[in-house]
């Protein structure tokens, strides 16, 4: 090694030191770990009345405040591009790979190496470099009529094509974001070929043309209009968890299914490549992984913990064992633009 490239590293030694426990506020501020004034700045898409509880604990632990401000996927993402290298937010929190995607390929996040994060989430629910994590797990499901289908008949999403479903299948619109990430999970492990046959049969198979949320599929299967619906797991919990007896006539009447291999999405959130408080950012993500904010963290939404081991809500519990498919969810995003083209060309609303 030559002088000047001693230099070199040594000096960045001795700024990724000097990085190391301080922050500064939106204001620039400068200060040290743990003090009154260290802070975090979190753009979040999520919004639960259980998020600032969580948010105080992590304050509680650290001494380092957190700053969130809540809005839209969408805005949040135009903000921090505006905002460019002037942005005060040091964490990008928001729901769907495909979503987590669009900032990654903004290059809006930096890489977090952290063991604690590593070891924590699983390879497959966090991106390869560190770029971003994934926080909690959506599963998406089939509910069915059980007066209508035997459970045996359910299998997997790529038998949701076959002739034998014909006319019974209901599922949300092909902009969601949801069924894209469905999609691009099925090229990533089937191929585009297969894929588009499969789109072309369950379009084929559809009760009706895709309208309204996941809540409105189970509610069509509810009422008859088709036998199997393709939601997200939590939508089902939500309702199963219902006060209202209108929900509760709901759930009496159907069934939750996952599909051999079940496809999960995530929640989940990076490092921002502009941060401020790069430290308190990375100490932030390694409290969410934590045992007991995970079981805060996916029970506000009636998600599952990304953490092994975390204590699952009981409606979960109830919802049994099932194999997950360990395909990396960063494919969801890779393979966005082909899912989309794959359903529009199947004919899918
Ligand atoms: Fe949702």
């Amino acid at each position: 090694m030559n002088s000047t490239l001693k230099t070199i590293v040594a000096t960045g030694l001795m700024v990724a030191i000097a990085g190391c426990g301080n922050s500064s506020g939106p204001d620039g501020s400068s200060s040290g770990n743990g003090d009154s004034d260290a802070v975090v700045n979190v753009y979040s898409a999520r919004h639960y009345n259980t998020d600032q509880e969580l948010y105080d604990g992590f304050t509680e632990k650290t001494g380092i405040k957190v700053n969130v401000i809540e809005g839209k996927d969408s805005e949040l993402l135009e903000r921090l591009k505006s905002e460019g290298d002037r942005s005060p937010a040091d964490i990008f929190l928001t729901v769907d790979a495909g979503r987590i995607w669009r900032a990654e390929e903004e290059g809006l996040f930096q890489p977090t190496q952290s063991e604690t994060l590593n070891a924590a989430i699983p390879d497959n629910l966090r991106h390869p470099d560190g770029l971003w994590f994934g926080l909690s797990k959506r599963a998406r499901i089939f509910v069915y009529n059980p007066d209508k289908v035997e459970e045996q008949e359910l299998s997997t999403y790529e038998n949701l094509a076959s002739r034998q479903w014909e006319g019974r299948v209901c599922v949300r619109s092909s902009n969601n974001i949801y069924n894209q990430s469905l999609v691009a999970w099925m090229i990533e492990k089937d191929g585009a070929d297969k894929t588009t046959a499969w789109a072309e049969g369950l379009v084929n198979n559809f009760a009706r043309d895709p309208e309204g949320g996941d809540v409105p599929q189970i509610r069509a299967v509810a009422q008859g209009t088709c036998d199997v619906a393709i939601v997200n797991h939590y939508y089902l919990a939500r309702l199963i968890k219902s006060d209202d007896p209108k929900n509760k006539a709901v759930t009496d009447k159907v069934g939750a299914y996952f599909p051999d291999s079940t496809h999960f999405n995530i929640s989940g959130a990076g490092v921002l490549a502009n941060a401020p408080n790069t430290d308190n950012a990375v100490q932030f993500l390694e409290y969410l992984a934590s045992p007991d904010a995970q079981t805060f963290f996916a029970q506000s939404n009636n998600e599952y913990p990304t953490v092994e081991g975390t204590q699952l809500d009981t409606v979960l519990q109830d919802f049994g064992e099932f194999t997950a498919s360990p395909i990396n969810v960063s494919a969801y995003g890779r393979n966005n633009s082909e899912a989309i083209t794959i359903m529009d060309q199947a004919g899918w609303k």
